[in-house]
């Protein structure tokens, strides 16, 4: 009998899989890659700031050493170039702001903040409309995450079952769970938004939010292992390429691409850039946001060996793999989980 099945297949399920990989637990990984787009289509960037307020994004301080330790264990173990470290540039709008900027860079925010004041002509930015000055947040980055999820797919093939998991075929009992031939200890589901589907964790309070990004070829641009930021995202891929973003939006939750996210892009577009370019991709998926902005992990309340891992909304790359080592030093008994986290903070909502 293994010790884990996991439901999914995006980054929370491939997250989950590298952490009970270090730990030596067993697993079984049961995902179709196409339900849910969000992991594909996200541009992956962790950013320590959150720029409205000028503070730390919450718990950045051990958050960012851990995804970077993280993710670099991830590369040498599947062998790829997975994450870009890179210069997040905000362009200041006003006086204050840089004022604000420059005090916070020299008291609580030196880690993050660069406290030298850039010109646009100072740097090899080439057709970036980035205005008067701007600041740059250290210890950004990005992970390439099309490529995170395949070469995960490949390392963990042979524990991988590529099919659309079925409720209904779940037996629960109390020591063990059985999936059609697969016998668990426990199952974790890592499902996304689509945990709506499910009918054993289909009342944790998600508020999921859509997402549209594009991506554009312009070989008179220039950005190198930069993200421009300035009401949206610019960033650089390989060979010319871009990915701008990114939209929300919290009625209508599909995945298909819109004309108004398609507008909302190109307006956003027009801030960031004054050359020529061609859309070569437009896409959409919907984000697990949580009703409190705080994932949702842990067990359910009336099965002792049922799990989720979810709610990772607008930040899972930063939030995923510390809370994966959360959720296996909980299920090992080395700590409780977080309060914030911990989906026990739902239970009410459980009426079953
Ligand atoms: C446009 C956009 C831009 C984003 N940009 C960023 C960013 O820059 N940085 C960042 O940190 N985050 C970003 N995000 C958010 C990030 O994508 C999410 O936090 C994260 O990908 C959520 O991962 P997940 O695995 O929980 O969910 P999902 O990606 O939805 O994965 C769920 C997986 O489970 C599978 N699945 C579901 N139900 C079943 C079933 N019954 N059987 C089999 N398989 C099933 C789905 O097909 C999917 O593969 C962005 C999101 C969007 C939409």
């Amino acid at each position: 009998m293994i010790d884990f099945i996991i439901v999914g297949r995006g980054l929370a399920a491939s997250v989950i899989a590298h952490t009970l990989h270090e730990e030596k637990i067993s697993f079984k990984i049961i995902g179709d890659q196409t339900l849910s787009k969000c992991s594909k289509v996200a541009a992956g960037i962790w950013n320590p700031i959150v720029f409205k307020r000028l503070t730390k994004s919450w718990l950045a301080d051990d958050i960012v050493p851990f995804l970077n330790t993280f993710y670099n264990s991830c590369e040498q173990r599947v062998n790829k170039k997975l994450i870009t470290q890179r210069q997040l540039l905000k362009p200041f709008t006003e006086e204050q702001e840089k004022n604000l900027w420059l005090k916070k860079a020299s008291l609580e925010l030196g880690e993050f903040l660069d406290d030298t004041i850039y010109d646009p002509n100072s740097q090899s930015l080439v057709n970036c409309k980035i205005g008067n000055q701007f600041g740059v947040v250290k210890q950004s980055g990005n992970l390439n995450m099309p490529e995170f999820l395949r070469t995960t797919d490949l390392f963990f093939k042979e524990d991988l079952v590529d099919e659309i998991f079925d409720h209904s075929k779940l037996e629960i009992n109390s020591d063990f769970v059985l999936y059609k031939n697969i016998k668990a200890k426990n199952i974790i589901f890592c499902e996304g938004y689509l945990v709506k589907n499910n009918p054993l964790f289909n009342w944790i309070p998600l508020k999921p939010a859509k997402g549209e990004v594009l991506t554009i070829s312009s070989p008179e641009l220039k950005l190198k292992d930069q993200i421009l930021n300035k009401n949206g995202f610019l960033m650089d891929l390989e060979n010319d390429t871009f990915k701008v973003g990114a939209t929300y939006e919290w009625q209508e939750l599909t995945e298909d691409t819109t004309k108004k996210g398609l507008t909302e892009l190109t307006d956003k577009l027009s801030q960031l850039i004054t050359c020529n370019y061609t859309i070569t991709k437009h896409e959409a998926g919907v984000r697990p946001s949580s009703v409190d902005r705080r994932p949702i992990i842990g067990l359910h309340p009336k099965h002792t060996n049922l799990y989720v891992f979810n709610g990772l909304g607008t930040k899972g790359v930063m939030l995923a793999p510390y809370f994966a080592k959360k959720f296996v030093n909980f299920y090992l008994k080395i700590e409780d989980l977080p309060k914030d986290v911990n989906i026990d903070r739902f239970y009410s909502h459980y009426d079953h």
